[in-house]
């Protein structure tokens, strides 16, 4: 067969190969520097295993004095949607992954285009030459087809594709495929494979270690019929000719290595290092499973924008999980940078990750505790300013009276902090009572007739100007008048005697003004809220 006749008919006016190696050349970085990127499909969705790998990809990338780039891998028009690479950006941006270069990154272009679209004319070049080396060869078979031979293998319990015995096009002859040709049929170019699924190939992956994997034999597809490649093969010429030098990528992938592999091999690139990240878990009951997509909210990295995760807190959850000896240096290392702490792939783990939403919101509470009141402030308003209502909003038109707020609900900076905010959207909920009355979350548990007893006692005493202790006192007075136990220890000696403590008596007075039964201290709110708004809650509780 005449291979650059046909060569030339499939793939007129596309230029050779040579110049491409020159045109990328190899990056001019130190010994040991690695070159990693992220290349997400701009379907819109990013979750966290991306963001997973994200972070590896990155630490090693940076701590190797080397390169981390975004490429966009939008061969599959089908899945494409507006807005998602700014989506995706977004979402790093929000965790702090910095890319040096890539697509609509600031950085240099010498390796650009970064979408895959704009890059046919290196593939196509590529595909040419694979079909001048008999490598490659045009496929005329129709959908109808291929789904009939995927039908017929299943019955036969055969392995389903296209390969050896299958692989009908591969055996036509010049004449056949000029017929095909001259009739007009729709084609794409399969890789013929030189693969035995006989043949184990070792393999050293960076994460799981010396791994088995068999010989791929699948006449897979590399340029399809609306000229445009399949991830495959982009991605191992972009890996190639980007001088990439380590992919940690997640485990889905681990199923294409094969393939990976004899592409790699036939094109004749050195290929990168790969290393396959383990799936995420969840504990579901007894169950462990993977994270998925319709079920768990959790698994989308929107989802911890919208409910206003700290960054930092995620991060370090995500480190916590990603490098065993994470958690020990950042016990020792809190108010380090997180870039100081030495990432290593070796201490990745090897197989599935359970990420346990509570265990990150109990990070995100000590992270949100150390934080300053003024970069809580920040923190609040950024995230209200982007998912808030517009009532929310208006809490931070007045910052010095937030300053107040976040001052007695974070606690006294230094001493022991309070712990009661998880996310911005939990924080901003929590402290809603302070801007306007809200609806009562917590029951009372003393009846209405004596509720309002407490209400209207504790109202004919009420001075603003009275002090912590003072205003205490009168509300032990106002108690012990309406026989609850003015001193805990009277109480706990003897409780039949009263119908209650103080401390009842107080939680009344708590949920009257703030709807809630746990709050920082009472006094202090009512002197935030001021005389009057404190005096109208309390009235009107008293006709609930
Ligand atoms: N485009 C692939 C994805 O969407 C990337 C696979 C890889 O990293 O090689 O996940």
């Amino acid at each position: 067969m005449d291979y650059k006749k046909l060569a030339e008919r499939l793939l007129p006016n596309t230029p050779s190969i040579d110049g491409f190696e020159t045109k990328y050349p190899p990056r001019n970085l130190e010994k040991g520097a690695q070159v990693t990127r992220l290349a997400p499909s701009p379907t819109g969705f990013i979750h966290l295993g991306n963001l997973f790998v994200a972070i590896a990809n990155e630490r090693i990338a940076h701590q190797s004095g080397g390169i981390l780039y975004l490429r966009i891998e939008d061969t599959d028009l089908k899945r494409k949607m507006d807005g998602a690479v700014e989506a995706v950006k977004n979402a790093l941006r929000y965790f702090d992954i910095k890319f040096d270069e890539g697509a609509e990154i600031d950085g240099d272009n010498t390796y650009a285009p970064w979408y895959q679209r704009q890059r046919a004319d290196i593939y196509r070049a590529y595909v040419k030459e694979l079909i001048i080396r008999g490598r490659a060869y045009p496929c005329f078979c129709t959908e109808d087809e291929l789904s009939a031979l995927r039908e017929q293998q299943s019955a036969e319990k055969k392995i389903t594709g296209y390969y050896g015995e299958y692989a009908k096009c591969r055996n036509l002859t010049e004449e056949e495929i000029y017929k095909n040709l001259d009739a007009g049929k729709p084609y794409v170019i399969r890789l013929k494979s030189l693969g035995n699924p006989e043949n184990k190939i070792k393999f050293h992956d960076e994460i799981k270690g010396d791994i088995t994997v068999t010989e791929n034999d699948q006449d897979v597809v590399i340029l399809k019929s609306d000229g445009i490649p399949t991830y495959h093969f982009a991605h191992a010429i972009d890996d190639h000719f980007m001088r990439t030098t380590l992919v940690i990528r997640g485990e889905e992938w681990l199923a294409s290595l094969p393939v990976h592999l004899e592409l790699f091999e036939t094109l004749g690139f050195e290929r990168p290092r790969y290393g396959h990240n383990c799936s995420l878990m969840k504990q579901d009951g007894d169950v462990r499973r993977k994270l998925s997509k319709r079920k768990d909210p959790e698994l989308s990295l929107e989802f911890y924008r919208q409910e206003g995760y700290f960054a930092r807190a995620v991060k370090v959850y995500m480190l916590t999980l990603l490098n065993s000896n994470f958690e020990e240096w950042y016990l020792k290392n809190p108010e380090k940078p997180l870039e100081e702490f030495k990432f290593t792939i070796g201490k990745m783990g090897k197989s599935g990750t359970l990420f346990d939403l509570d265990k990150l919101n109990d990070i995100s509470k000590n992270e949100l505790a150390r934080l300053f009141v003024e970069e809580m402030l920040a923190f609040l308003k950024a995230w209200a300013c982007e998912y808030g209502t517009d009532e929310q909003k208006a809490y931070f038109k007045d910052e010095e009276y937030l300053l107040k707020v976040l001052n007695l609900t974070m606690g006294t900076a230094g001493k022991k902090r309070r712990k009661d905010f998880t996310t911005a959207k939990q924080a901003v909920e929590l402290i809603s009572y302070f801007f306007a009355k809200q609806p009562r979350t917590d029951e009372y548990r003393v009846d209405k007739s004596t509720r309002k007893e407490i209400l209207n006692t504790f109202l004919a005493s009420y001075e603003y100007s009275d002090d912590a202790q003072v205003w205490f006192n009168k509300v032990k007075e106002a108690a012990g008048k309406l026989g609850f136990a003015a001193e805990m220890k009277d109480y706990k000696a003897n409780p039949e005697a009263y119908k209650g403590s103080v401390a009842d008596v107080a939680e009344v007075l708590r949920i009257a003004v703030t709807g809630k039964a746990n709050t920082p201290d009472l006094w202090s709110i009512m002197q935030i809220l001021g005389e009057k708004e404190t005096r109208a809650r309390i009235e009107s509780a008293t006709k609930e």
